[in-house]
């Protein structure tokens, strides 16, 4: 029999339109050089794909250990940070002990919770999109929780959630995950706690620095920590092309990603002032590769008149204080002009 815990909830849905332009995902918008991809065809076809892949991914830990600072024994590697997010959920506290979770806010903190049947404190953002800490203890004091995400810069919103606001949080018991998926461009981090402390992790991931196609994720911890999550991992979870595939391009390609990602941060800002010359177009300060806003008519309407001129971005108006919101991943120049025109010609029409 197929779980009760199951019937309410949804699959996760991902946006599928196709467009010419997709800056939908938080993706990095460069393709990986043609250097760059001789070499990963070169490692692949000496790779034996007959043969399991490294259980522990010892070689690709060392790597990413190296491109983060951190030692590779503090490290455990998922298929996306999404796994690991997963195992989080599966590892920290019981199935009856809730989950803590600053909203709106990236999905899948709250799905794995729900898989799990594990309570939820989700508390509304304040107006600033900050964490609104007094409600937060009073729904704590209300409802326990032992675990909590939060997303940092925090998707969709893109602003840094105050740092002592998440400390005083865990100073009630919570143990803390800190998703910096949006690192690289906000240079912001909790690092040093969770090299430190035992009730704080970091989770990064290659998705968002030109590798989202291999699925490599990381969470940083105290090895007390990453041995417990170990425990939970599946044995192969990184599979052999994706171990080879990261090794190239974080040893190889560490002047593509910098390059590409400093273009995408000087191009977020281009983008967050045209938009703020936008008549009626409200949008928010962000520290990562996307950016929030808001027009004074239905989001879907919006995005519709932007897929009919080839456009794609993220409809955010089904979350919680997101009424008539959408988010656009800063693309490249030519693609953010695209999506400007797009999103003038659109709003005139609606008017
Ligand atoms: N955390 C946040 C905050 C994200 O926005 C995303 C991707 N949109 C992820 C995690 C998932 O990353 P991955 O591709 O590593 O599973």
């Amino acid at each position: 029999m197929l779980s009760r815990r199951l019937k309410a909830l949804k699959a996760y849905k991902t946006e599928t339109t196709q467009a010419k332009i997709k800056l939908s995902s938080n993706e990095l918008p460069y393709e990986l050089p043609g250097e760059l991809r001789s070499l990963i065809s070169q490692e692949l076809s000496k790779a034996p794909l007959h043969r399991y892949p490294d259980p522990v991914s010892q070689e690709l830990r060392e790597v990413v250990g190296d491109f983060f600072g951190v030692p590779p024994d503090n490290i455990v590697l998922g298929n996306g940070s999404d796994e690991l997010i997963y195992y989080l959920s599966i590892a920290v506290g019981e199935f009856n002990q809730g989950v803590y979770v600053p909203v709106p806010t990236f999905p899948m903190y709250e799905i794995s919770a729900d898989v799990l049947g594990r309570p939820k404190v989700c508390v509304q953002l304040d107006e600033k999109f900050d964490i609104d800490l007094e409600g937060s203890l009073e729904s704590l004091n209300l409802q326990k929780a032992v675990l909590a995400y939060y997303s940092y810069p925090n998707n969709p919103t893109g602003n840094l959630f105050m740092r002592d606001r998440i400390e005083k949080l865990r100073d009630r018991g919570l143990f803390t995950v800190v998703d910096e998926a949006y690192y690289n461009y906000s240079g912001e981090s909790f690092i040093s706690d969770a090299l430190t402390r035992d009730d704080t992790v970091v989770l990064r991931t290659l998705s968002k620095i030109g590798l989202a196609g291999i699925r490599v994720g990381l969470m940083i911890g105290r090895e007390e920590v990453v041995e417990e999550i170990n425990k939970v991992r599946l044995p192969f979870n990184i599979t052999m092309p994706s171990q080879i595939i990261a090794k190239v391009v974080l040893t190889k390609g560490r002047e593509f990603i910098k390059y590409s990602v400093d273009r995408v941060v000087a191009e977020r800002e281009r983008l967050f002032r045209e938009l703020m010359g936008m008549e009626g177009v409200e949008v928010f300060p962000s520290r990562a590769n996307f950016l929030l806003f808001r027009t004074p008519f239905r989001a879907d309407e919006v995005h519709s008149g932007l897929v009919e001129r080839g456009v794609l971005i993220r409809n955010m108006s089904y979350l919680p204080g997101l009424d008539r919101c959408l988010r656009v991943s800063v693309g490249k120049p030519q693609e953010n002009e695209a999506f400007l025109e797009a999103l003038h010609s659109t709003l005139r029409e609606l008017a």
